[in-house]
């Protein structure tokens, strides 16, 4: 079960190098850049793929306006400080910085951000019952689903394609036969290879719980992938911003803030052989600028909605209209004191199959006694959860939150929640591959014309924050190097 070769490690070792999207030294740039001081480019979106892109050609000496439809920095990092005392804050948006995301951490670097190691899971609660991780680990204890294996919470999915996972040998030359398998979901795939139902339910709950999709959504190809290349487990080492993500975005943005345009959403993109047009929104009024180049980095849930004249190419419109998008939801708790550290407890990141999903103590950075449980709720949970009302959200985080931690009602100060299939500028999660959308990143990441296409949806990283530095810095140097 162990990969050969990380999908990450590949695209470092090959894709990266081959196509230049190493991270190049400031110095190189500048030396490139120097030529074409002053060309104008616009970019579309204040989310960390248009902030990077935007800070490296303004370092590279173009003439940058972003145009931001909100009035922050940041688009999906998200940190909520606002709602809680003490100085405690959360997370709702993007959290995790894994150990091999060099991208975001390159960058952490230059702005003197440190990185704190995350907490692994320690807990589970399934079916009703709790476990410690320790003991499944140590092959005491098994999960109650037919057909698991001890030792291990994610991937027992395996068994059931290990052959298809063997026939791969070589990432860029997959098999026609495994590439075939973009034509079905993993659920039916799982189904075909005679895997009990308890396995793919347990599968909503691990690696599509990650995806913010369900089995019956995701690509069974993109499932036979990530086996490939080291998917997610609980093994995974991760690590966050020490004292909030939020500080990532608001360093890049106080670089270029004098090219930021804020409250400026973008209603019409223009584009032609000789030059770019783009119209926003601005004090209730719409105003166009032209630029030599554009670079859109906005979801496609807005894209989508925006017009853009004339069409890209059929394949890349069709990759914009079709592309997957998941449901998730973040509630934070502030807890009088901290129930989950004391004797007892269920641990302090509690892998769930309730609504709520991942439950987990978020201010691990911040002395007590008060504390903030976090939950990430995807798929179909998050979807339930996304049609009651905030009291009704907060009615069932604490009931969970009380299964999990008997005392919760006692020590339960407040909650909050964010689900980003309802903000405006998102209206969704982020990307996941669905059957038939296998090569959807290549189609969208390429320019058309004088526009140029960054966002984590155009990442081989994508869905996370180290994709979308990843596919600002690409975009920069597709137009620094013309
Ligand atoms: C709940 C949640 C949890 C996550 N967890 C993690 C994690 O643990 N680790 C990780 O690495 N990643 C995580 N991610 C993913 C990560 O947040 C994203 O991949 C990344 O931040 C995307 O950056 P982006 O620049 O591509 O897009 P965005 O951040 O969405 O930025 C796009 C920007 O475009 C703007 N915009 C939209 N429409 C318009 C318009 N018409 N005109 C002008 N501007 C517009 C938006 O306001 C936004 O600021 C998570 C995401 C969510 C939602």
């Amino acid at each position: 079960m162990t990969p050969k070769i990380s999908r990450r490690q590949f695209i470092k070792a090959g894709t990266a190098a081959a196509a230049g999207l190493a991270i190049v030294p400031a110095s190189s740039i500048l030396k490139i850049g120097a030529n074409r001081s002053g060309e104008k480019v616009i970019v579309i979106g204040a989310g960390l793929a248009g902030l990077s892109c935007a800070y490296e050609l303004n370092k590279a000496g173009f003439d940058v306006t972003v145009l931001e439809a909100r009035t922050r920095p940041g688009g999906r990092v998200r940190t909520y400080r606002d709602p809680f005392a003490d100085n405690l804050y959360a997370e709702m948006g993007a959290e995790y910085v894994d150990s091999s995301d060099e991208y975001a951490r390159k960058y952490c670097k230059e702005f003197g951000l440190d990185i704190l190691p995350a907490k692994q899971y320690d807990g589970i609660y399934v079916r009703g019952k709790k476990y410690g991780m320790a003991d499944f680990k140590a092959m005491k204890q098994i999960l109650p689903y037919k057909g698991t294996v001890g030792g291990k919470l994610f991937g027992q999915e395996f068994e059931f394609v290990r052959h298809w996972v063997e026939k791969i040998k070589d990432p860029k030359n997959i098999p026609e036969d495994v590439l075939d398998l973009d034509n079905m979901s993993a659920a039916q795939l799982l189904r075909k290879e005679g895997a009990p139902r308890d396995i793919i339910d347990l599968y909503k709950y691990t690696n599509a719980t990650e995806s913010t999709c369900t089995p019956d959504q995701m690509s069974a190809l993109n499932m036979v992938f990530n086996f490939y290349t080291a998917a997610f487990s609980e093994d995974t080492v991760e690590g966050r911003i020490f004292g909030g993500n939020d500080q990532l975005p608001k360093r890049f943005a106080k670089e270029i803030a004098a090219n930021l345009k804020y409250n400026c959403p973008v209603k019409k993109i223009s584009h032609s052989k000789s030059g770019i047009e783009v119209t926003f929104e601005e004090n209730g009024k719409l105003t166009s600028i032209s630029a030599d180049r554009c670079i859109i980095a906005m979801p496609l849930t807005i894209l989508r909605k925006t017009k853009i004249t004339p069409y890209f190419s059929d394949e890349k419109m069709h990759c914009i209209r079709k592309q997957s998008y998941g449901e998730v939801m973040k509630i934070a708790m502030q807890f009088k004191r901290r129930i989950w550290d004391e004797q007892g407890s269920v641990g302090q990141r509690v892998f769930t199959d309730t609504d709520l999903r991942r439950v987990y103590h978020f201010s691990i950075d911040q002395p007590g006694p008060r504390g903030i449980l976090l939950s990430f709720t995807s798929g179909s949970s998050a979807a339930k959860l996304g049609k009651m009302s905030q009291k009704q959200r907060m009615r069932v985080a604490r009931e969970t939150a009380t299964e999990l931690w008997p005392e919760t009602p006692q020590l339960w100060e407040s909650g909050i929640s964010k689900y980003w299939n309802e903000d405006p500028w998102m209206q969704g999660s982020y990307t996941y591959v669905s059957p038939g959308q296998w090569d959807f990143i290549d189609i969208l990441a390429q320019p058309e014309g004088r526009v140029h296409f960054a966002g984590e949806h155009t990442s081989e990283f994508h869905s996370s924050m180290n994709g979308a530095i990843e596919s600002g810095v690409r975009a920069s140097k597709e137009i620094i190097e013309v």
